[in-house]
């Protein structure tokens, strides 16, 4: 039965929230973080990056995994809560108060915030514009770490080619430039390559991911203008590595020698639509891969994982699965904790950009957070979820716009794992937002991740952990 509604204030009354709410009592996790050594140096840095998983994603993904766990859930702690060094890192682009993922992996991996939709490419070039990119190519991370002859890991479960995993190792005045027939007629032949064929002239050790069509040709799996294009094999030719497209061929694949792994045309499957003996190898899979891999290099190793796809859960409005790929995110996380020595390398997880996400209404304790706001038993009204002005119900979880956006009269929203939650502002797809996210670190130098920081200054904290000038 749904109750009557009540306006806002005297839900708030009932509750005791005024000035601040009463809080509910907290269980012991039992994983309180071990502080980490202090000024020492990293042999390994592996950065995780959840392409936006905002601090209400972090929130969200927790009490879901705790809710999945058979717990309430807000006291559940994921892994990487358990590290000691945490930050707020601004995200803004430097012509952009709402960044995109290029302008803030470039921060990151080239040490330079610059304009939305570039990639090391720095804010004084024109975007779009390949002659303007000349005298503007930014360091990037990638080439350094294979300069100084570290090994080099890419894990993203986007396209390869996408703009976080492309801020490693590629250089373009246009992130839409992942393959050849991506870049405008009158851009072409202007000495710009496209963002696939920079991956496979690269130096790396491991790229694992999505995005093969943008590594062939028309004739053959992918959208290349050469029809007969087939950058893998270019590259295995030139490297002498392996060339794979699924886990399994992944598992066989000689263990000292580079690997690249395109595990579908393009990103890979949402966790949520995953079938059981899928080809394609989860996060997890990947990032033990990598590690598996290059821990046997004795100077040391750089690897970044993304977790592509709770940005894209969020932009279609659909929070169950931008939920769905943070706990995957977290498995992943959990398994380089396992599998690194905390003495030698320092892990950090961060995400690009947050998302206009929000955890609203006053659930109950417990409260499905997949589900309609329920109140507390303590409000008096124990038998159905609390209800808006329109005498309709809503969901604890929503977004600010996107394509869930509610016109005209509004319906009883849907709820579960695979629901799109109701928004204000009608959008085709839902945007990103302008406040900081975290970032934690573990480990040798993580004692640098502290205060309210600039995005860049990532850059700087990875280097330093390596003890490079
Ligand atoms: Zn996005």
């Amino acid at each position: 039965m749904i109750r009557r509604p009540l306006h806002i204030a005297i839900i708030a009354a009932t509750l005791g929230l005024s000035a601040c709410a009463t809080p509910a009592p907290v269980q012991s996790s039992g994983t309180v973080g071990v502080a980490g050594p202090q000024n020492s140096r990293a042999k390994n840095v592996i950065l995780f990056i959840g392409d936006g998983m905002g601090v209400s994603t972090v929130t969200a993904a927790r009490i879901y995994a705790g809710q999945k766990l058979g717990k309430m859930g807000e006291e559940h702690v994921l892994p990487f809560e358990t590290f000691e060094n945490v930050a707020l890192v601004k995200t803004y682009n430097t012509n952009a108060q709402v960044p995109d993922s290029a302008g803030t992996a470039t921060a990151m991996h080239s040490g330079v915030k610059t304009k939305i939709g570039m990639l090391g490419i720095g804010p004084g070039a024109t975007s779009g514009d390949c002659a303007s990119g000349a005298g503007h190519e930014l360091p990037l991370l990638g080439e350094e770490v294979k300069r100084r002859g570290y090994a080099l890991g890419i894990i993203s479960t986007a396209r390869l080619t996408h703009a976080t995993p492309a801020s490693v190792y590629a250089r373009s005045v246009d992130r839409n430039w992942e393959a050849d027939i991506g870049i405008p007629e009158g851009q072409r032949g202007l000495m710009c390559r496209d963002i696939a064929l920079q991956l496979v002239e690269a130096d790396f050790d491991v790229a694992l991911g999505g995005g093969r069509a943008a590594f062939f040709g028309r004739d053959g799996k992918g959208q290349r203008l050469d029809t007969a294009g087939d950058l893998p094999r270019q590259w295995a030719a030139r490297t002498g590595g392996s060339y794979v497209e699924s886990a399994q061929a992944l598992a066989a694949a000689p263990a000292d020698k580079p690997v690249l792994g395109l595990f579908a045309p393009s990103h890979l499957t949402y966790m949520v639509e995953r079938e059981p003996g899928s080809s394609e190898p989860t996060l997890t899979e990947m990032t033990a891969s990598a590690i598996a891999r290059l821990k046997s290099d004795p100077k040391g190793y750089y690897l970044m994982v993304e977790s592509g796809r709770i940005d894209h859960g969020h932009h279609a409005g659909q929070a169950g699965y931008a939920l769905e790929e943070a706990l995957e995110f977290a498995q992943a996380i959990q398994y380089a904790i396992d599998n690194t020595d905390p003495e030698e390398t320092l892990i950090m997880v961060t995400a690009d950009h947050s998302h206009v996400f929000t955890i609203a209404g006053y659930p109950r304790r417990g409260n499905d957070i997949l589900g309609l706001v329920i109140p507390p038993e303590s409000s008096g009204s124990v038998d159905g979820p609390t209800l808006g002005a329109d005498g309709k119900p809503y969901t604890t979880l929503g977004y600010a716009n996107g394509p869930g956006a509610v016109q005209g009269e509004r319906d009883v929203p849907a709820t579960g794992v695979t629901a799109r939650q109701q928004a204000l502002v009608p959008l085709g797809s839902e945007t990103h937002a302008g406040e900081d996210v975290a970032l934690y670190a573990h480990g040798p130098g993580a004692e640098r991740a502290r205060g309210v920081i600039e995005q860049n200054r990532i850059y700087d904290i990875i280097r330093d952990a390596f003890g490079w000038e």
